[in-house]
């Protein structure tokens, strides 16, 4: 049987193309690996053997035809169980939505089902997106593979465990406040936040709307490049989705760093364990002998991210999670979890009438100051360079009981969320068995700059070969 635990897109994609693999056999290896190891992880909700054995025999039917390959075609994915799958179960981690069946994909989904992916589970996440370690899931926590008694983080916490333990090759993932770089950061993985409004959210479970990025996890960044290149780009069923034109991101993806000017916001590198600044430091300095230039920068607004997200998104979602009533679709309002339900209290205050000004709107007016300190700096330099998160992958059961502190997980990924701007998280290192993260912001539809920047580093280094001792 195929060896799948070093494979990434890339190399996968060559195996298929070359016809040295089928894609019912890369499959099976796939779905027999998640079946064995999804009791240890939890990462999947549910696996979708029917539905992935059906994708495959169509990949091999083009190849016995001889046609050519789109370069995701006969790739196992996971799908985060927030995303809208026809015929397939989509509970939102949540138990209000366990028996739920969309009656249509999601624009992300019927795209890459149309370049040919093969869908071989849903998986496990916080409840409706709400946390920073997948601890808040209705369906149990999910480990994170690197070191089992470790949370993966979250709220795409399932995506990330599944990519990381080779359970798939890679996964979807929604980005509100960080919930794809941060679990991509405790698990050696490449994620990306796009710049809010590249990527369809139709038929994506709203969670907070002017927040709510949609991106993907992989082991590299090309393979990331890949996907996004699928993805991204205008939908006529979600007018936030921006009308221009979509680059093609693995294009010279190569082009290298020299020239480029990378800041180091200090607010960044402060309240952060010593560890994980040395690990960002020795980065950088791998790019400036790459020809980058390094600036110190600043962004004033910074100690306000946290507050201002914490009103604008239990705002958003105390107004999203009203439709689940109980009378149209999903069990009612009962079977929320604690997170729903102190979200939910929270947003209706700091929008009830008398309270608006003081709570939503306020924050939205320290959310532009916020935009426009990235304005400034992006003036200066090309790219941002900082942690992801403040301390390496915690307990499980560490915080759940103290949300203030898991929330102050979200210190470093929430301004660029507030701000729009696009982030991507790439493994740069260890401390012992844990991997540690950082991130590559940029101005808006800087994607591919990020790209280029991270598989600069990413040659150099290739953390992404260091995979968890499983089985
Ligand atoms: N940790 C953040 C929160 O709980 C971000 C979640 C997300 O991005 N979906 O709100």
């Amino acid at each position: 049987m195929i060896d799948i635990e070093d494979l990434t897109i890339k190399t996968a994609a060559d195996l298929l193309s070359k016809r040295q693999i089928k894609a019912q056999e890369l499959t099976g290896a796939f779905l027999d690996r998640a079946h064995k190891l999804n009791k240890k992880l939890n990462s999947f909700i549910t696996i979708t053997d029917d539905v992935a054995i059906k994708q495959a025999k169509k990949v091999d039917e083009l190849i016995v035809d001889n046609q050519k390959l789109n370069p995701l075609a006969g790739i196992p994915i996971g799908v985060k169980d927030l995303f809208s799958t026809q015929g397939i179960r989509t509970t939102a981690g949540s138990k209000v939505l366990e028996n739920y069946v969309p009656v249509y994909d999601a624009t992300v989904v019927s795209r890459l089902k149309d370049s040919g992916v093969v869908i071989v589970g849903k998986t496990n996440q916080d409840a409706w997106g709400h946390g920073a370690s997948g601890e808040n899931s209705d369906f149990g926590s999910t480990c994170n593979p690197y070191d089992l008694t470790r949370v993966p983080g979250g709220s795409s916490s399932g995506s990330a465990a599944a990519v990381a333990a080779n359970l798939c090759l890679a996964a979807t993932g929604t980005d509100t406040g960080g919930s794809i770089r941060q679990p991509s950061s405790f698990c050696n993985l490449v994620g990306l936040k796009p710049t809010y409004g590249r990527v369809s959210r139709y038929g994506i479970i709203a969670m907070a709307s002017s927040l709510d990025s949609i991106g993907h996890i992989t082991h590299t960044v090309y393979d990331n490049a890949l996907i996004l290149n699928i993805t991204a780009g205008y939908d006529q069923f979600d007018s936030t989705t921006s009308p221009k034109p979509v680059d093609d991101y693995t294009k010279d993806i190569n082009r290298g760093v020299k020239g480029i000017k990378v800041g180091l916001p200090k607010e960044y590198f402060e309240s952060l364990d010593p560890g994980i600044g040395e690990k960002i430091i020795s980065a950088v300095k791998i790019l400036e002998k790459l020809g980058a230039e390094l600036f110190d920068i600043s962004l004033p607004h910074t100690e306000y991210g946290v507050v201002t997200y914490y009103i604008i998104q239990p705002s958003e979602v105390s107004s999203n999670l009203a439709r689940y009533d109980g009378i149209r679709f999903g069990f009612d309002r009962e079977k929320f979890g604690a997170e729903a339900k102190r979200r939910i209290i929270l947003g209706t205050y700091t929008l009830s009438a008398g309270y608006y000004d003081a709570y939503y709107l306020k924050a939205m007016k320290v959310r532009r100051l916020i935009r426009e300190d990235f304005e400034k700096v992006f003036k200066k330099v090309d790219v941002l360079i900082c942690p992801t998160l403040p301390t390496p992958p915690f307990k499980l059961g560490e915080k759940i009981t103290d949300p203030l502190s898991m929330y102050l997980a979200d210190i470093f990924t929430v301004c660029p969320s507030l701000a729009g701007v696009p982030s991507l998280n790439l493994p740069c290192g260890f401390i012992g068995d844990l991997p540690v993260g950082m991130q590559i912001i940029g101005p808006d539809f800087s994607e591919k700059l990020l790209y280029q920047v991270g598989y600069a580093y990413e040659q150099e280094t290739k953390w992404y070969q260091k995979r968890p001792d499983l089985i």
